[in-house]
């Protein structure tokens, strides 16, 4: 195989480390690691026969190929024996043109990633089938590792949970109590994970779990770990993939832990490196209101960073205060001419409502984005003829109580101009008629 990465230092250091090392930030000046491959060796390959061959893996029966990420594997992880890779299906995911809502915005080339119709229901899963498949390799080898651990706003310990379960490798999830939807703290319940719920927010989880972990025999599957990003930069390149191998002008995507942006960026610009494609499109961080410390630094054009105490929001997943990637978010929204959008807690609700009436079903992180975006379009920054890629990063069913609570107008500063309660009604023929007539007449459906 003469394809080959590392962990390297992203601070001037640049002391290598072996993937295969417990070890998370440089031991020799503290910083933050990436991982980085041997491009001089997937240069031999043109950049046609790599499009070639990431387009007959789209088709692969050939396991684990058929997987997004690993159809992507010289890219992702290329020196992991197939027998330790830990796949659930993942990657893959739709690409959807949403006609409707495009118009309705004056939009008419509006896209949006699925990443939520993953086996765990949110993009998580690319990232963490390339950490645990590691570990395997690692178990595998005869390191000494007892389990996975992670704090999360609780789509990453779902997703831990079950890599976890699916490779017989026993994962801990520390998750902020009262602070996740039922759904996402019953996941890992049932996948046999370890689940403690502390009284704190994610940034209190994290600075336990890396306490924790100070045990080198409990391996930390924060984004902090690199290898989480490797998977999930192959997003960017799917979306690259589903358009026909063309650059959309935007993407959009929502940002907490800073992770996922700068692995969309990551992926992006290895394409450029291997000639793929010839230019970059412009990536759109979306933040709420309640938990902005990247809109806040932007605003002062990066000069300024300051962590802020995360206010409670609706798009809990991205309910962080002091983002490990800021870094590297900084640095890829400074390579893609980037901006960063915030929505208030009615905006983030009205938008996703918005796009659940056109046919999406949107979980409140997406509400965010979507948010972002009719707000750039609003003010002039994304034009009509510019084609647009939102990335939906976790379903809808996994925020049911988002939904029943806009619908049912319970939910603090939401004025949810779309609720659309249930109407009750007698059983009567009569009475079920009228109904229909006057919703029809009045347009209450439809619209
Ligand atoms: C984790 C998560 C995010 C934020 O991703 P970061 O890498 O933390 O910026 C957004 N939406 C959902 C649904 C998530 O689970
Ligand atoms: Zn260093």
């Amino acid at each position: 195989m003469p394809y080959h990465n590392w962990f390297q230092c992203t601070r001037g250091c640049g002391r290598r480390y072996s993937i295969y090392d417990v070890v998370y930030r440089c031991e020799d000046c503290g910083g933050l690691l990436d991982v980085e491959h041997d491009l001089e060796a997937l240069k031999e390959r043109s950049a046609d026969e790599w499009r070639a061959l990431f387009d007959q893996r789209t088709r692969s029966v050939e396991w684990p190929y058929g997987s997004g990420v690993w159809g992507k594997k010289e890219w992702v992880c290329p020196q992991i024996a197939l027998a330790n890779v830990v796949s659930l299906g993942e990657g893959n995911t739709a690409l959807l043109r949403v006609e409707r809502l495009g118009r309705e915005i004056g939009l008419p080339d509006l896209w949006v990633k699925q990443c939520g119709t993953s086996h765990t229901g949110s993009f998580k899963d690319l990232g963490m089938t390339v950490l645990v498949s590691v570990v395997k390799q690692m178990i595998a080898d005869g390191k000494p590792i007892r389990a996975v651990a992670c704090a999360s706003t609780g789509d990453t310990s779902a997703a831990l949970a079950a890599y976890c379960a699916a490779a017989g490798i026993p994962a801990i999830v520390f998750l902020p109590r009262g602070k996740v939807s039922t759904a996402q703290l019953v996941q890992p319940i049932a996948h046999g994970a370890l689940v403690l719920a502390l009284d704190t927010d994610f940034d209190g989880c994290m600075r336990i779990v890396q306490q924790v972990t100070a045990d080198r025999t409990i391996y930390l599957a924060n984004s902090m770990n690199s290898l989480r990003i490797e998977g999930q930069k192959t997003v960017g390149i799917e979306i690259v993939q589903q358009l026909g191998w063309e650059v959309p002008d935007w993407i959009i995507i929502p940002a907490g832990n800073l992770g996922n942006v700068s692995a969309l960026g990551r992926g992006l610009l290895m394409m450029k490196e291997l000639g793929l494609i010839d230019r970059l499109p412009r990536i759109a961080c979306a933040q709420a209101a309640n938990a902005n410390p990247l809109y806040l630094s932007y605003l002062t054009g990066f000069r300024e960073y300051r962590p802020v105490s995360a206010q409670k929001t609706l798009a809990s997943a991205i309910q962080i205060g002091a983002p490990v990637s800021y870094e590297r978010a900084v640095k890829v929204l400074r390579a893609f001419a980037g901006v960063v959008e915030q929505a208030s807690e009615d905006e983030l609700a009205d938008a996703a409502a918005r796009a659940d009436r056109a046919g999406l079903y949107c979980c409140p992180q997406t509400g965010v984005a979507l948010a972002a975006l009719f707000k750039l379009v609003k003010k002039g920054e994304i034009l009509p003829e510019h084609r647009v890629v939102v990335i939906s990063t976790a379903h809808g069913l996994k925020f049911t109580g988002f939904k029943v609570g806009y619908h049912e107008r319970t939910l603090a500063d939401v004025v949810a101009r779309h609720a659309n309660p249930p109407l009750e009604l007698p059983a009567n023929v009569g009475a079920v008629k009228e109904a229909i007539d006057r919703a029809l007449r009045t347009r209450m459906i439809g619209e």
